[in-house]
């Protein structure tokens, strides 16, 4: 049993390597610490068993109540837009499988995640504990208020996709701060939104185009 553990710590190793090397710097992902925290991180721990196999494919996979773990490639895009360094705190909107919360704690200092439903949010707090993550905070809730005892935060990431962008988030965002968030309407392509808060005022800039889960409110 051992013997076979290693094996496949192994294999997905190599698996991961490869995904790093041909999902995510071949396709222009250039920042070293960006690319070494996908090379670190186990993806295949935070999604179901079953699909496990599938763990470093170049897609989404379903993680049960209707949700996905975002494709690699994207989960590097956006933090590489973030700008990461050591020393900063991020806020984070749709904690999901908790994957794109665990890239982003391999290089900033603090992360905090919300998901709204309970029970994903519950599995990946589990999850990274029990991979050695302390300094990922999840609460259960609304990510539309976002995490105001917390803030500011120097980034925020959003990885579901509202019609606009929720007016607390800008608020909590740091000066100087930068916030990826993809916008748009639910079925329909979205845009990845690039803000940054220069002198108190949010400018915008949008990017390619993306398909997100829709951004749910707990109000209805
Ligand atoms: N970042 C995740 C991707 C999850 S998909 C990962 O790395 O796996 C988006 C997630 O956003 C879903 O789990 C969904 O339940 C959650 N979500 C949608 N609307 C939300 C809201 N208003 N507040 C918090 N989480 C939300």
């Amino acid at each position: 049993m051992l013997l076979l553990a290693v094996f496949q710590t192994d294999h997905y190793k190599s698996q991961r390597e490869l995904m790093v090397e041909n999902q995510i710097a071949q396709r222009g992902i250039t920042n070293e610490l960006v690319l070494k925290a996908m090379r670190i991180v186990p993806r295949h721990l935070l999604v179901p068993e079953k699909i496990r196999s599938y763990a470093y494919e170049d897609r989404p996979l379903p993680i049960g109540e209707g949700q996905t773990i975002s494709q690699p490639y994207i989960v590097a895009y956006m933090t590489e837009l973030i700008e990461p360094s050591p020393e900063m705190k991020v806020l984070e909107i749709g904690t999901g499988s908790g994957y794109q919360a665990a890239v982003l704690a391999e290089i900033v200092k603090e992360v905090y995640t919300i998901e709204i439903m309970e029970g994903l949010g519950k599995r990946a707090e589990r999850d990274l504990k029990s991979m050695g993550y302390k300094n990922i905070y999840v609460r259960i809730g609304d990510g539309y208020k976002g995490w105001p005892e917390k803030a500011p935060f120097d980034a925020i990431i959003v990885t579901a996709a509202p019609e606009e962008i929720p007016q607390p988030l800008m608020d909590q965002l740091a000066e100087g701060g930068i916030m990826v968030i993809p916008v748009g309407q639910e079925g329909k392509v979205q845009k990845m939104v690039l803000a940054r808060k220069v002198k108190g005022k949010i400018k915008t800039s949008y990017l390619s185009n993306v398909m997100f889960v829709p951004f749910l409110r707990d109000t209805i």
